[in-house]
């Protein structure tokens, strides 16, 4: 009975796989293609951010006006700001009135007139292009009074664009234009070839007037990352094996929801300690929190497989609290006798703003006998904190505390640095992402130096995440981030290993390197 069960469902599930790794694939490669031109469009969104951000703090110092003094320090601003190409004064008809560089003024083809300006979500921001010998740049035209307006001429750089796999990098091309159509920038390996029979992934911005396409040649794609295809079955004919072994026992299982509340109750998760290190120093400055969970097979399964469910099941508060608790527990005699050492802990934005959040945290904070300084509260930007002015003043209260807010996921989340600006928090930590193309991919550091600029105009630190190797601090400390995250130092520790990572650190001055398989050992 169990045997033909199995077999029948392993059958079953053969076939299903083949039709199913074939459609999969071609999902795989819709949804990787159309991730590509979101990262393009967010990429473009992020560097219209930053001139926007830029213009804010000229005229907030009172440089908008032509005065000599005024001038040079535009100048000063421009200079160090290497995606800015020029900032010009202009009319409310959007003529220019005096340019920080102006010679720039005789590389102009056009000037587009106010009329002709695409309105943005924010209504005191207009994009046009500006037609320039030596390519087109993009204008960024913010209303400072109803007489003046600043214009930040942004060059689109080809490494904005450069991010299509090795396979298709020959076959495709990426393109960033206006919404009306008026093309900004485009990479393509040979400019001169068309593609044959292109097939297309596009995006529109809800922020700005932009919109990026990228195409790529179909006859390519259909060899493209096939080799999906035997992993694919492979695991149909697992799931099959075990389908059938589970209807032959029909045993009712209890549900993932149970599992939790039951692993809940027996204190199962755990909470494991990665270190926040001075990229220059190499000295641990702190902690962050990251939740595993330890069955009782001994395996300890990652916080991914986990977080999302108890999230949407309303479990996150309990877990959160109680992994708070046992870290400060762990680590209540190190944060007593270094008062600088901060503790950062996870929280999801649902929790955040959910009643009595700050109370709970004074609460359990202050029965540790710790100080609201050495906490960090790291919220996501992932997801749109769709509240922001709740958020905002969750924010505000807890600072009141003393306790200091980060934001998570920096650059891979839909926010975009107005929101960043609104939530006032203290620290940006940079995602992995960044992290992970900054020795290879110029536009990536072009994008970590104007989060830095970014930061430092705000008054933010900076922490990069994901670091694992000395090229990346050596390009991360030039672009002016000061610390880091990342197996370069140590995986995410248990407490016990923790602690002699940090014993070592106090006698060494630079802490050993663990390997990220030190994650594993429980
Ligand atoms: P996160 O907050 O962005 O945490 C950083 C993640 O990057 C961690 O993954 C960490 O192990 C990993 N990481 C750090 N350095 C490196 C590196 O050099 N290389 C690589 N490949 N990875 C590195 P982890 O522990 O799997 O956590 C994943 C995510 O789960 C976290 O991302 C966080 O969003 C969430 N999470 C973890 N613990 C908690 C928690 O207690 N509460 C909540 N709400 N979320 C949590
Ligand atoms: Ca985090
Ligand atoms: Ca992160």
């Amino acid at each position: 009975m169990l045997a033909a069960l199995v077999l029948a469902s392993t059958a079953a599930f053969g076939l299903a796989g083949h039709l199913a790794a074939t459609s999969f694939i071609h999902h795989q490669q819709a949804r990787q293609l159309d991730e590509l031109t979101e990262v393009v469009l967010r990429r473009s969104e992020f560097a219209v951010d930053f001139a926007a951000a830029s213009l804010d703090d000229l005229a907030g110092k009172g440089f908008a006006n032509c005065d000599g003094a005024a001038l040079q320090a535009v100048r000063l601003h421009v200079y160090q700001r290497s995606a800015v190409k020029d900032v010009r004064l202009v009319n409310p008809d959007g003529s220019v009135i005096c340019s920080a560089y102006s010679e720039t003024l005789e590389f102009d083809k056009g000037w587009a007139d106010r009329r002709d300006m695409l309105a943005s979500r924010d209504k005191k921001l207009f994009l046009f292009r500006v037609e320039q010998f030596g390519g087109d740049a993009l204008g960024v035209l913010r209303d400072i009074d109803p007489k003046t307006a600043l214009v930040a001429i942004l060059g689109i750089n080809a490494s904005l664009f450069d991010i299509m796999p090795a396979e298709l990098r020959a076959h495709s091309e990426v393109l960033l234009a206006l919404n009306n159509g008026e093309k900004l920038g485009e990479f393509m390996l040979d400019p001169d070839r068309a593609l044959p029979l292109p097939t297309g992934f596009e995006k529109n911005s809800v922020r700005y007037p932009l919109r990026t396409t990228i195409h790529v040649e179909r006859a390519v794609l259909s060899t493209w990352n096939t080799e999906a295809y035997w992993p694919a079955m492979a695991l149909a004919l697992a799931l099959g094996v075990i389908f059938g072994i589970l209807l032959a026992r029909s045993r009712r299982t209890e549900g993932p929801v149970a599992d939790l509340d039951r692993a809940l109750a027996r204190g199962e998760f755990k909470p494991y300690f990665q270190p926040i290190f001075d990229l220059e120093t190499g000295a641990i400055k702190g902690c962050e929190i990251l939740a595993r969970w330890l069955r009782e097979d001994g395996s300890v399964v990652p916080p991914m497989n986990f977080i999302p469910l108890a999230e949407s099941s309303g479990r996150i508060q309990a877990m959160t609290w109680h992994l708070l608790e046992r870290a400060l527990s762990d680590l209540r005699p190190h944060l007593r006798a270094n008062k600088d050492f901060k503790l950062s802990l996870n929280v999801v934005p649902k929790h955040l703003l959910s009643a009595g959040f700050v109370e709970t945290l004074r609460r359990t904070v202050l029965s540790a006998r710790i100080s609201a300084r050495q906490i960090v509260v790291e919220v996501t930007e992932r997801d749109e904190l769709d509240d922001l002015v709740r958020a905002a003043a969750v924010v505000a209260e807890l600072r009141e505390y003393g306790f200091r807010v980060a934001i998570d996921d920096v650059g891979v989340g839909h926010s975009g640095l107005s929101r960043l600006k609104g939530l006032g928090a203290n620290t940006i930590k940079i995602d992995k992402f960044f992290v992970d193309t900054i020795t290879i991919d110029a536009s990536t550091t072009a994008i970590v130096e104007m989060l830095v600029t970014l930061a430092k105009d705000l008054h933010m630190s900076v922490v990069a995440e994901g670091v694992e190797t000395e090229e990346q601090v050596r390009a991360l400390m030039a672009c002016g981030v000061q610390e880091g995250q990342g197996y370069l130092v140590a995986a995410p520790l248990p407490f016990a290993e923790f602690l002699r990572l940090l014993a070592g650190d106090e006698a060494h001055g630079r802490p050993d390197v663990s390997g990220p398989d030190a994650a594993l050992v429980a």
